[in-house]
Order: C-alpha cells, then structure tokens, then sequence
C-alpha cells in the first residue's frame, strides 16, 4: 500500500497539482476526463522538441534515425505495459475514440455484414457506441445491448443470450467511466470467442489504473487514450492480435502506409505501418512512452491499491450526506464516484465545487444511454488518481455539505 508519504512523493512529480488558483490549492478530481503530467513526461517532450526534434520513418540523416527508435521504442514500451506478444500488435491513433472507429470501418467494413450482429453493453461512451451504431446502418447489421442491473453490473445471462452465430464482435468498456464498475472482460472474451465472434475491449478507463494483460485476457482489440493515462493528449493506442491486423483493409491511406504506389493500384503495408498514415503524433508518442515509464515505475498493482483505498474512503465519505444518492454500486469498481444531489443539478454543483477550487464533472458524461437507463439528466462525477489524497476527498464532503445547505 502506498504510504502518505509516497503519496506527497508522486504529488511532487505533478506540476499541475500545486498551481493555486485564486490563490487556493486545486483539487482535482476530474481524472477520468484527462489526467495530470508528471514533469517527466512533460521534460521528456521538451528535450525531445529542443534537442532531438525531427520527423520519423523518413530521415536518412542522424536526428532523423534517432528520432525513430525512439518513437519505435515507445511502441515496444507500450506493447510491454500490456503484454502484447509483439510491438507490431501496437498501432498508434490519435486517441480511444480513433482506435475504436479504425475497428469499425476497417474490421467492419471486410468482416461484418447484413444479418450479422454486434454487441454492446448499455455502460458504454458514446465512442463505443456510436461507430457500431454507424457500421450498422452502413451494413444492415444489428446493434444489441447488454442491460445492466441497479447496481451497475452487466447482467451476464442476458449477454449469453444475446450471443449466437451471427455475433461477429463484442465491444464492451473494461470500466465504466460513469459507474466505474470493472466489467469481468476475460469471461466476456472466453464467452464470444465459444461463438467465433471478435473481442474489442475499450481500456480507456482501465489501461491507467489497472494492469492490463491483453495475453491473459485474450482480447483480440483493445483501444485506449494518452491523456488518461498521465501522457500527452493527441495520441492513442489501439492493439490488435497480429493475424487480425493482418487481414484488415487500411482505415486512413496516405503517404507512410504503403509499400508501392503506382497511378494504377497501390499495394499497402504491414501493420502497424498500414493503419499509420501521415506523419504521427511523434512528440506525443514519445511523450506516452515516458508516461508508460513513470506508471511502470510507480507500480500498477500499487496504484490500483492505493485507487482502491481512496474509493472506499470516498464513498464511506458521501455515503453519510443526507439527499446524495450514489451511482454504481458493484463490488469491483474503478475509483469513480458519480453521484445525484435530491436538491441541486450536477452543472450547478459542479460550478459551485469550483468556487471551492475542487475540479469535478457535471453532465451526461458521454454516456447518455446510461443516463436513460439511472432515469437521472446527467450525474456529478468525482473520477480519482493514485495522486490524490483522502482529505481531498473530506473536503469535497464539506463542499457539498455546505452546497446543500445553501442551495438544497
Ligand atoms: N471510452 C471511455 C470509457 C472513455 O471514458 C472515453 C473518454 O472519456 C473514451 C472512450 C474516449 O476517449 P478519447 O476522447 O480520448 O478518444
């Protein structure tokens, strides 16, 4: 477990976390929309840009071939985080949202066609919805969708029935950015696999607080975001099982992804490369190389710990305010609190925590299809990091005492 001191170590290494704003301390609580940087990703970037700047799989002259392999070993670093078997498994987007659309239109457009069916889960992002959405109007296939219980579990007998023979893929959260439940991906892998259907699991909210191991859980797609995960905004992940990479028609074509070009006919090359084209988000991957270093360093089963013992606190700490009625209650969670004020609207309670310095998040969250499901317009969310501390969390109750008090 980690130690309060270890804690003011990791704060330490987090710029953004002692910048006063009106010269209070901020507390930030919004770590499931984007998280903060360590300096040494942030250094890492600067002394890329100011010493070693120039663009990759091109240059024939030194800083070119220097700036190669290291963009190349962050691949090989992202690939070890969650235990790909091959870098070229590591494909490199612009963020969860790309990885998830680079599945629909390529996988989707050569795999998936009318009469087939693709199942999603009722906890998902917009992001995991709407390209299925999308494909299935494009190709006339069906959309189905795992219900989910009171507490904000996938209700998995209802998810065996909806799997059969025309189950071409399932693409399901590994947690809920809303609820933060901790969906059982290894059993929903194992189940679609049993029908021949393909697995693409959005890691967004897991990739940075869990250890992922995409060998073990045997997924054939994961897809996940840098910014979530300490490194730079701009640049995502999506890993695929090198076979099925293999067999997918190119998403985005250009120049980088190719191996001849004729005025005739164009012959592509092997992934990554084929789903990589234009010039990469080079600074940002060599940015999420570092964030990768730093979280490795830290320890992920430390951090999901850690995240695990500030939930509880958190959640004891809410649990105790009159007229707060938590969402999501399943016994594995990810460390997010969204929550319902009898009193007061999540966007009026979210501007009145700021007034406080405290950054938490108001709305629908992405994920309107859950809001429907809760019967609730949008939820106030608190989505936690191995960087806060549990007197974050007591003054969040207070703030909220007080927002009662005055509002309710
Ligand atoms: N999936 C989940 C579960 C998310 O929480 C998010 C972002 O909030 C996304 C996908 C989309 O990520 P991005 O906007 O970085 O592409």
């Amino acid at each position: 477990m980690m130690s309060p001191a270890e804690i003011e170590k990791i704060r330490a290494d987090f710029p953004m976390l002692s910048a006063r704003i009106n010269g209070k301390p901020l507390i930030y609580l919004d770590n499931a929309a984007t998280t903060q940087k360590p300096l040494a990703v942030i250094e890492r970037i600067r002394d890329f840009e100011s010493g070693q700047y120039a663009t990759v799989r091109r240059g024939s002259y030194r800083i070119g071939e220097e700036a190669t392999e290291m963009f190349e070993d962050a691949r090989g670093k992202v690939a070890a985080f969650i235990g790909a078997r091959d870098r070229r498994e590591i494909i490199f987007t612009s963020g969860a949202t790309q990885s998830i659309n680079l599945v629909a239109q390529s996988f989707g457009k050569k795999f998936i066609g009318p009469g087939d069916e693709i199942i999603i889960s009722n906890m998902e992002h917009h992001s995991n919805i709407v390209p299925w959405q999308t494909l299935c109007l494009e190709k006339g296939c069906a959309l189905k969708v795992v219900p989910i219980t009171d507490s904000g579990e996938l209700v998995m007998e209802e998810f065996e029935k909806l799997l059969g023979p025309r189950t071409k893929l399932v693409a399901v959260t590994h947690s809920s950015n809303v609820l933060g439940t901790i969906n059982p991906v290894k059993e929903i892998t194992r189940k679609a696999h049993a029908v021949g259907a393909m697995v693409l699991i959005d890691g967004a909210q897991g990739v940075p607080h869990k250890k992922m191991d995409v060998m073990d859980i045997d997924c054939d797609f994961l897809a996940f975001s840098g910014h979530k995960m300490y490194g730079p905004s701009g640049v995502g992940v999506l890993y695929g099982k090198y076979d099925i990479l293999d067999a997918m028609p190119p998403y985005v074509t250009g120049g980088d992804m190719i191996n001849t070009v004729t005025m005739e006919r164009t012959t592509f090359a092997k992934p990554p490369a084929r789903f990589e084209a234009g010039t990469p988000p080079i600074s940002q991957v060599i940015g999420l190389g570092a964030a990768v270093d730093y979280l490795s360093g830290a320890g992920m089963e430390k951090i999901f710990e850690y995240e695990t013992s500030l939930l509880e606190y958190g959640t004891r700490a809410l649990s105790k305010i009159d007229g707060l009625r938590i969402i999501g209650a399943a016994p594995r969670k990810a460390a997010i609190i969204s929550f319902w004020l009898d009193a007061v609207h999540p966007h009026d309670v979210v501007t009145l925590l700021d007034q406080d310095n405290i950054a938490a998040r108001g709305g629908h969250h992405c994920a309107q299809p859950l809001m429907q499901r809760f019967n609730v317009p949008a939820t106030t969310r608190v989505s936690l990091s191995f960087y806060n501390r549990p007197e974050e969390l007591d003054m969040l109750a207070e703030s909220l005492r007080k927002i009662i008090k005055v509002f309710g």
